[in-house]
């Protein structure tokens, strides 16, 4: 018999991060602490990053979650994620960490102002609404899995501000904010992120009674 139950409970022990972004890591271990899950990052186990090869939040989760699960033989928690804006018909969307792409490696500050300007080109009365998407993908290492998707809607502000968070944090004011996520205590962004609510259902289907 498999020693992975069919209605996908996770017990309280290990669980392998299948991201090899530290901002995610941070935010996600801290989710999954106060329910006696063990967090080890994939890259840690010495797991390679495999390659994002759909073109959907939860089908770049899934691989992410099944290669972690596979090679590590432990449950695998992914996050696929990206800031989707109106006005760019939800440009950048699963390409986020792309528009980031340098040779030298990932410049967000270069992102947010690709984003800026193609807002910018679209002149004085556009739309600076955007959402931050996040989906989380668990995967089992006997091929089972489960996807849960949040949302965060909000508006883009220019210029950057804040120190805290990452990735676009710094021009994103989530609705009914003034202050951007990189300038709010992370307790505060957990609150009401997109990940927490990818999180919330993920507790309620996977972590509750
Ligand atoms: P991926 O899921 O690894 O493809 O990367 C998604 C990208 O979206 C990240 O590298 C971040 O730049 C961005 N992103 C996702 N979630 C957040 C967030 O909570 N704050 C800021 N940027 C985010």
């Amino acid at each position: 018999m498999s020693p992975w139950p069919t209605q996908r409970h996770l017990a309280p022990g290990r669980l392998v991060l299948a991201t090899h972004n530290a901002g995610k890591v941070r935010e996600i271990a801290a989710l999954l602490v106060p329910y006696g899950m063990d967090v080890v990052a994939a890259g840690d186990l010495g797991l390679a990053e495999p390659a994002e090869t759909e073109d959907s939040f939860a089908g770049n989760a899934l691989i992410k979650a099944h290669s972690a699960a596979r090679g590590s033989g432990l449950v695998a928690l992914a996050d696929d994620s990206g800031l989707c804006v109106d006005a760019l018909d939800g440009a950048p969307g699963v390409y986020t960490a792309d528009w980031a792409a340098t040779p030298a490696g990932r410049d967000w500050t270069l992102a947010m102002t690709k984003v800026e300007d193609l807002l910018v080109a679209q002149g004085p009365g556009v739309s600076r609404a955007a959402s931050f998407v996040c989906t989380l993908a668990l995967a089992w290492p006997n091929g089972e899995s489960a996807v849960f998707e949040g949302r965060c809607a909000g508006s883009l502000v220019w210029p950057p501000r804040g120190k805290r968070g990452f990735g676009y944090d710094p021009v994103f004011v989530a609705d009914g904010m003034t202050e951007t996520f990189a300038e709010i205590d992370p307790a505060a962004k957990h609150a009401i992120s997109h990940r927490a609510a990818a999180f919330a259902k993920l507790v309620a289907a996977c972590l509750g009674e």
